[in-house]
């Protein structure tokens, strides 16, 4: 049976120390988590590399293989993947069962894409001089991939970047956050078993700034893909020197409600309550500013606070959970300060704003400040704001008036209107009557501003990951 403990104790025999695991809802031990020492992370490089060289030349499509029996092992384990993710981070089991369902789904089109990897014939024999060469082009994998992950999609986030970089013929190193390294060593052990080599994909538990460091500085480590906020992002960014990075970073998501919806205000409120506090807002998309037309705005905050009040509060491994805590105490405490100083500065509270066991209420705010942080920052909880406008003209506005750029969502029956927001949104993805929070995991998918920097989406993430080499052939000889 797929198992992280075996790896866990190995990793823990070769580190001094330990750090606590606890699961965020009720502060039960989960497990004594290795804090791997800086020599720990030089090995697992060192082992990558090594693996690389022999990994590089197994053909696509056994890659191929790996990655689909890779997703089949997921599938008949997703129980088992969906209560580690819902333990280590709190995710309402339903939600981290959806997680697990997305993983498969991302390991078998990076598995279609391994075999995909296709270059391009260029008529050299048309340039001056050219006369006798055809040249065409082909990918090549670049070697150890370093990946640090975040903690709100321990599982399937890792997967956007090892599905891709085994994919291209790379080995990666995995750092994953420090509240979720379990999911992330049970996948390893499903790639492994699937026929993966050992040291084509090692995890290495422990904090952030130091073992990143660590990845950072290693010229044999040819790439960063990193997920998680825009002030480590910019970090990365600024050391990674040479190496390609790939950067997916916050956003405080945007969505215009148009008066076109007003006898379909009802089901918008649905998906509204899914976008917003699924997960307790705690997704890089989460629905956090929505702006509707003045003349069916009240009718929106009616329906929204009804559907909203129904949603339950529990144990996030209990099926009838619909949100639970927060990741910590940190966070529970930020989120309830910014309610705060919204309504301290005139924001009208519509529904929740107060603390429940380690987390914060689904929380409605209408009339907030532009300058507070609920409305400029990434909320990263449940808490949505809603601002009435008179026309789609100061929708668009307001929408694009943010340091973000990752998703944003429209409802709008004319065709003109959509198009139009299609185009000016500032954003990497435009939904057009979605709500903001939705991804598929073969889209391309990466933000603008700092939201980020590259793309995701496992097409766009393998060619992050390989160098293309143009090869000429004369043939005038
Ligand atoms: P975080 O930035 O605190 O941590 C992410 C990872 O970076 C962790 O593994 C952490 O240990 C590591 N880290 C921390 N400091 C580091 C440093 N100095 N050098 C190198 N690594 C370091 O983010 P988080 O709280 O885990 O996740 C939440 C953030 O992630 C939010 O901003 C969210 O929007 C973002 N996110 C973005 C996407 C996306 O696809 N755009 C998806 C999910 C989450």
């Amino acid at each position: 049976m797929l198992s992280y403990k075996g790896y866990l104790d190995k990793i823990r025999e070769e580190s001094k120390n330990t750090y606590p695991l606890k699961n965020p809802h009720n502060n039960e031990l989960i497990e004594e988590v290795p804090e791997c020492p800086d020599e720990l992370m030089e090995a697992a490089i060192s082992k990558a590399d090594d693996a690389f060289q022999s990994f590089k030349n197994v053909s696509s499509h056994e890659r191929a293989s790996i990655l689909d029996k890779t997703a089949q092992i997921v599938e008949d384990n997703l129980e088992l993947f969906a209560t580690t993710i819902s333990m280590e981070s709190a995710k309402p089991i339903k939600f981290a069962k959806g997680e697990v369902s997305r993983t498969v789904e991302t390991l078998k089109f990076s598995a279609i894409e391994a075999k995909k990897l296709e270059g391009e014939s260029i008529p050299l024999d048309a340039a001056l001089n050219g006369k006798g060469r055809d040249a065409y082009t082909i990918y090549q994998p670049i070697g150890v991939v370093g990946a640090i992950t975040p903690f709100n999609f321990p599982l399937n986030l890792v997967v956007h970047k090892a599905g891709p970089a085994i994919a291209a013929g790379n080995t990666i190193v995995v750092k994953p956050a420090e509240q979720t390294p379990l999911s992330s060593i049970l996948l390893r052990e499903a790639f492994v078993k699937a026929g993966l080599p050992e040291d084509a994909f090692i995890v290495v538990t422990g904090e952030g700034p130091r073992l990143g460091q660590v990845l950072l500085n290693d010229e044999r480590v040819q790439k960063i893909t990193f997920t998680g906020s825009p002030q480590v992002g910019k970090l990365i960014k600024s050391q990674a020197g040479l190496k390609k990075v790939t950067l997916e970073l916050g956003n405080n998501s945007a969505l215009y409600i148009d008066q076109s919806f007003e006898d379909q205000i009802e089901q918008i409120a649905d998906k509204v309550v899914v976008g917003a506090f699924s997960y307790n807002g705690q997704v890089c998309i989460s629905t956090q500013r929505i702006y509707v037309h003045d003349r069916i705005a009240e009718d929106f905050i009616k329906h929204l606070k009804n559907k909203s009040e129904k949603l339950n509060f529990g144990e996030p491994t209990d099926e009838s959970t619909d949100y639970s805590s927060l990741i910590n105490e940190k966070s529970q405490n930020r989120v309830f300060e910014w309610i705060k100083e919204a309504t301290e500065n005139g924001a009208v509270l519509h529904l929740g704003g107060n603390k429940i066991g380690n987390g914060i209420e689904p929380t409605i705010l209408s009339d907030v400040d532009p300058s507070a942080k609920l409305s400029c920052e990434e909320v990263f909880g449940p808490v949505v704001i809603v601002n009435k406008v008179n026309n789609s003209q100061e929708a668009l506005e307001e929408m694009n008036h943010s340091q973000y750029g990752l998703n944003a969502g429209v409802f709008t029956k004319d065709l003109k209107q959509a198009l139009l927001f299609g185009h000016e949104l500032d954003v990497g993805q435009v939904l057009i009557n979605d709500v903001p929070t939705l991804r598929f995991d073969h889209m391309p998918y990466g933000g603008r501003k700092n939201s980020g920097y590259g793309y995701e989406g496992v097409k766009y993430a393998i060619k992050e990951m390989v160098n293309r080499k143009l090869i000429s052939l004369n043939y005038s000889y």
